[in-house]
C-alpha cells in the first residue's frame, strides 16, 4: 500500500486521549558530509507525502546543510494527525573544526529539553508543544572498519541526551559479507566503549508468532544498513525507489537490497511511541533532575 506511510498505527501504539491532540514528532540526523542523510530523509518521508500531499513544496526539498535546517510538517492519516519535524544537521567536515559542528547538534537538543522545562512549569501546561529530539539517526561511513574516534566521541556526548539509531549509511557500496563484518565491528565498539544506544522494548509475550518474528529481525538487523535515493526508476511497469548502476538496480525498498523499509518500519509504525516515551522518561527526566539541582544549590 503506497498511499500511506504507516504512522496511522499510532493510535494503536498509545491511549485514546493523545489521538484527538494529535503527535509530536522530531527525528535529527548526524553524521559526516556526504554520507546521504538528506537523502535518506527524503525517502523516509518526503517522497510519499509529495505524492498524496502538496505539502512541503519541492523547493523546500532539503539541499546541501550548511546550518541545523527544521522541517516541519503536519500530516494526518487516517485521522491520525502526525506533526513531524526533521532536524537536518551539518556535517561535521562541513566546519573547520568537528567541535562547532558537534556544538550544533547538542545545542538544540538541550535547547528544546530547556524549553520544554520552561514551558511545563508555565500557565499553560495542557499544550505544549513538545520540540523534544525523539530520535538521533546516527550515520556511520561504510569505508571504514568500525566506528571512528570521532564517532565514539560525539555519541558520548550525545548518548544520555537522545535516542541513538545508528545506520550504515550507502550500504548500496558494500557486499552482503562486509556489511555483516561491518554491522559486527560497530556492535563490539559500541559495547567496548559503553555507549547506550537505544533499546528495542522487549516483545510482549501475548504478540502473535509473525510480529515477534518481524521483532526479532528487527533487532538482528541492528544497526540498520540503508540506501537512499530521490529518482524513481521503472521497473517492468513497477515504479520504485532506487539507484541505478551499470550492473543493475538498488532497489530501496527491497529487503535484501538494505535495512529501508525495517528502520522505516521501526520509526513510524512499531516503535515511534516508544522513543517519545524514553526521551520523556529517561532523557528528558536527566535534563529536568540537573535544572532542579542546579536551583536548588
Ligand atoms: P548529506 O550531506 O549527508 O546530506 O548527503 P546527501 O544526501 O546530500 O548525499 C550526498 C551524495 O551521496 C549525493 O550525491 C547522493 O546522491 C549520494 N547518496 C545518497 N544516498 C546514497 C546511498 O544510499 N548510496 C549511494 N551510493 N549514494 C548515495
Ligand atoms: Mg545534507
Amino acid at each position: 500500500d503506497r498511499d500511506y506511510i504507516g504512522f496511522a498505527t499510532l493510535p494503536d501504539q498509545v491511549h485514546r486521549k493523545s489521538v484527538k491532540r494529535g503527535f509530536d514528532f522530531t527525528l535529527m540526523v548526524v553524521g559526516e558530509s556526504g554520507l546521504g542523510k538528506s537523502t535518506l530523509i527524503n525517502s523516509l518521508f518526503l517522497e510519499d507525502l509529495y505524492k498524496t500531499r502538496r505539502i512541503p513544496d519541492v523547493s523546500e526539498r532539503i539541499q546541501k546543510t550548511t546550518t541545523i535546517e527544521r522541517k516541519t510538517m503536519e500530516i494526518e492519516e487516517r485521522g491520525v494527525k502526525l506533526r513531524l519535524t526533521i532536524i537536518d544537521t551539518p556535517g561535521f567536515g562541513d566546519a573547520v573544526n568537528c567541535e562547532d559542528s558537534w556544538r550544533v547538534c547538542i545545542n538544540y537538543i538541550d535547547e528544546q529539553f530547556r524549553q520544554y522545562f520552561t514551558d511545563e512549569s508555565g500557565l499553560n501546561r495542557r499544550n505544549i508543544q513538545d520540540n523534544r529530539v525523539h530520535c538521533c539517526l546516527y550515520f556511520v561511513p561504510p569505508w571504514g572498519h568500525s566506528l571512528r574516534h570521532m564517532d565514539l566521541e560525539l555519541m558520548k556526548r550525545l548518548h544520555h541526551k537522545v535516542n541513538i539509531v545508528v545506520v550504515i549509511a550507502k550500504a548500496d557500496t558494500l557486499t552482503t559479507t562486509e556489511v555483516a563484518k561491518l554491522k559486527k565491528n560497530i556492535l563490539n565498539d559500541i559495547r567496548e566503549n559503553h555507549i547506550q544506544m537505544y533499546e528495542f522494548p522487549e516483545c510482549d509475550s501475548d504478540e502473535d508468532e509473525e510480529f515477534k518474528q518481524q521483532d526479532r529481525e528487527l533487532k538482528a538487523s541492528v544497526p540498520f544498513a540503508v540506501v537512499g535515493s530521490n529518482t524513481t526508476l521503472e521497473i517492468a511497469g513497477k515504479k520504485i525507489r532506487g539507484r541505478q548502476y551499470p550492473w543493475g538496480v538498488v532497489d530501496v525498498e527491497n529487503p535484501k537490497h538494505s535495512d529501508f523499509i525495517k528502520l522505516r518500519t521501526m520509526l513510524i509504525s512499531t516503535h515511534m511511541q516508544d522513543l517519545k516515551d524514553v526521551t520523556e522518561d529517561v532523557h528528558y527526566e536527566n535534563f529536568r533532575a540537573q535544572c532542579i539541582s542546579q536551583i536548588s544549590q
